[in-house]
């Protein structure tokens, strides 16, 4: 079964304050870049959704198309420009992809329809209530047995997925991302343990995190490379 990556990265990336997250440069090359690079020796294709008006650098082996206002329109541009029988949904911002999940996610997707790497929580869990004097305060605590964070790469039948985002569509859903869209119309999704590596650059702090992990990775890489 033919295999094609999409990754979404037209969005505007505000939280980092740095521009378009996607081009945002860890030890020298951009989180796009990373993620492409990663995906790349497992799939038939690499599309990236971007935003209008910008090209993809010459460091990304992938085929661009032009992403729409949410990230769920951009998916689904990405789905109408491959014929794959199997996509895997990858976040620009998760770089640190080891290729043992990239195998068990497209395993798993060929034998379910539906997969995503995630990875059991391990911090205790409390919903914030309302504010006061002190600061944002202890609400609700919940339970964390049973409770996964849902990563990327995230695999599906492309017949599969396209079906739960016309039903999306249809009905003015929007979700954070695709595996909820198979699960809102009844879907199996299977659950492939992730990795802590997998972690999405979201704030400052995650930056700093990846700059700290890049030389050991990339050593990695070379190693593994070379021998
Ligand atoms: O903003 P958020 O972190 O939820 O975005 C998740 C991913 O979706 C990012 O990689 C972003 O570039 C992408 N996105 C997109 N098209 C949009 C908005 C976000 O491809 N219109």
């Amino acid at each position: 079964m033919r295999v094609a990556a999409l990754i979404p990265a037209a969005g505007s990336g505000t939280r980092l304050g740095l521009g378009p997250k996607a081009f945002v440069e860890v030890a020298g090359r951009s989180l796009l870049g990373r993620s492409a690079a990663a995906l790349a020796p497992h799939v038939a294709e690499v599309l990236v959704a971007l935003p209008a008006g910008l090209n993809l650098p010459g460091d990304v082996p992938a085929r661009a198309v032009t992403g729409g206002d949410t990230r769920q329109a951009s998916v689904l541009a990405l789905l109408r420009a491959t014929d794959a029988e199997v996509v895997l949904v990858h976040d620009a911002a998760r770089p640190f992809l080891p290729g043992a999940v990239v195998g068990a996610v497209i395993a798993a997707a060929r034998e379910v329809g539906a997969a995503t790497a995630a990875l059991p929580v391990a911090d205790t869990l409390v919903r914030a209530g309302p504010g006061g004097d002190c600061g944002t305060l202890w609400g609700t605590l919940t339970p964390r047995e049973g409770l996964w964070a849902v990563q990327t790469p995230q695999g599906f039948r492309r017949d599969l997925l396209l079906a739960a985002h016309g039903a999306a569509l249809a009905d003015g859903f929007a979700a954070t991302d695709d595996a909820g869209l198979i699960a809102r119309t009844g879907g199996a999704v299977r659950l492939v343990p992730g990795d802590a590596r997998l972690f999405k650059v979201t704030t400052p702090g995650d930056l700093a995190l990846a700059q700290a992990l890049a030389p050991t990775w990339d050593g990695q890489v070379w190693d593994a490379g070379g021998a």
